[in-house]
């Protein structure tokens, strides 16, 4: 499907970025258009894919370029103030020609955090076209004010999309990697799933599979509501085999064998490493798509996997269909799982979040008293005017 993509604030922008290589390398075709909204101009700056004047610097009469620090109200009010600034960037988009809007930010900073809410409202209300958000949960060691304001913007920016497409830094670090070199793997790994699944949709009508190929509509119809995540497995084929052993008359057998890889490449991308870590049985809705070469593809392998999931989240409404991608040497499933409801780390975040908001409130008010009580003189001392 055709995206129109804004990258709000550092995180987000990166992520666009990563985005635009990722759909130049695979040719998938899925951006239309790309945005990147941010309150520092060193930050936009650093961009490499995002076209120069598709880079909207906001809140500059308030912060001059330097950023709003990890004050998300904030960057909520910069956005209100400057969303002139991004419309006119927005206007230069063929909105006729996309299929949804996806605004990337991470959550636990100040202009993505406190401004994508704020943008996904504005384009809500002027156009019809799906809103899509995806979130970037902190890491838990980043603090409580990033907890804090990751809590604060989930609560809103699921209020404000269709659907909050959310990744989570937290399963996603390893040990012994600096910040940055982690940041770009995990980029890596985030426009891969999302890549994916968008690419999916935007398959031409003359591909020799087309009939059971992603549409669209099934993804919209899979991201109606609530809150998704995504599942990711694939396994290396020998391509020159698969021929051969069709030429060798061995069809039935690797049919078999396509069969339950494929199977288990569904059971592996669900019950793996999921962006936002769930309780499946949970999900409302999913979509089951199959990618890598074309006879590689079985579609008896993801009737079953579909079927898999069906009986694992009791839900009628479990879709399914291929992405052919022809010079790749592997397959892979891609599941996306939505509507998702028992989400441990959301009920963590807001548990952290809560006590770091009364233990803020609590400071401020001791500060204030004890700010009061240095300067009580008993009325003895008298101020120059
Ligand atoms: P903003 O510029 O004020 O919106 O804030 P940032 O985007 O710099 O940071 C917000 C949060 O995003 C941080 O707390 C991190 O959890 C996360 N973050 C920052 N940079 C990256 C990145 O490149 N990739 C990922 N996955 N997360 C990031």
């Amino acid at each position: 499907m055709k995206l129109a993509l804004i990258g709000f604030g550092q995180a987000g922008g990166k992520v666009v970025d990563e985005f635009l290589a990722y759909d130049e390398a695979i040719g998938g075709g899925f951006i239309n258009s790309a945005i990147a909204v941010n309150s520092a101009t060193t930050d936009l700056k650093g961009l490499e894919y995002v076209p120069k004047e598709n880079r909207v610097l906001i809140g500059q009469a308030r912060v001059k370029g330097h950023g709003v620090g990890a004050d998300n109200e904030l960057g909520a009010t910069v956005t209100e103030e400057d969303i002139d600034e991004i419309q006119g960037a927005i206007d230069r988009i063929p909105v006729h020609e996309i299929d949804a809007f996806l605004i990337v930010a991470g959550m636990g900073g100040g202009t993505g955090s406190g401004g994508a809410p704020v943008l996904a409202k504005h384009l809500k209300r002027i156009y019809n076209e799906p809103v899509y958000g995806l979130g970037i949960l902190p890491a838990t060691d980043e603090g409580g004010i990033y907890t804090l304001n990751a809590a604060r913007s989930f609560q809103t920016f699921v209020r404000e999309v269709d659907n909050l497409l959310v990744f989570d830094n937290d399963v996603w670090r390893s040990a012994g990697e600096s910040v940055q070199d982690g940041y770009d793997r995990i980029n890596r790994e985030i426009v891969e799933r999302f890549g994916l699944l968008f690419a999916a949709g935007e398959v031409d009508d003359d591909d020799d599979v087309a009939e059971s190929v992603v549409d669209s509509s099934e993804i919209i119809n899979t991201l109606e509501e609530g809150v998704s995540t995504i599942g990711y497995a694939r396994e290396e084929v020998d391509t020159s085999g698969g021929l051969l052993s069709s030429f060798r008359g061995d069809e039935e057998f690797d049919e078999g064998q396509a069969t339950n890889r494929m199977t288990s490449l569904v059971r592996k991308a669900t019950l793996g490493r999921l962006t936002l870590p769930c309780d499946v049985s949970s999900a409302d809705r999913g979509l089951v798509v199959a990618t890598g070469p074309a006879e590689h593809l079985n579609r008896k392998g993801v009737e079953r996997g579909r079927q898999w999931l069906e009986d694992e989240t009791g839900s009628m409404e479990i879709r399914g269909g291929d992405y052919p991608l022809s010079d790749r040497d592997e397959v892979g499933a891609i599941v996306l799982l939505s509507g998702v409801t028992d989400v441990p780390r959301v009920d963590q975040l807001q548990e952290v979040a809560i006590e770091a908001q009364e233990t803020t409130e609590s400071v401020r008010a001791n500060a204030q008293d004890e700010f009061a009580s240095l300067m009580d003189t008993g009325g003895e001392l008298d101020a120059l005017f």
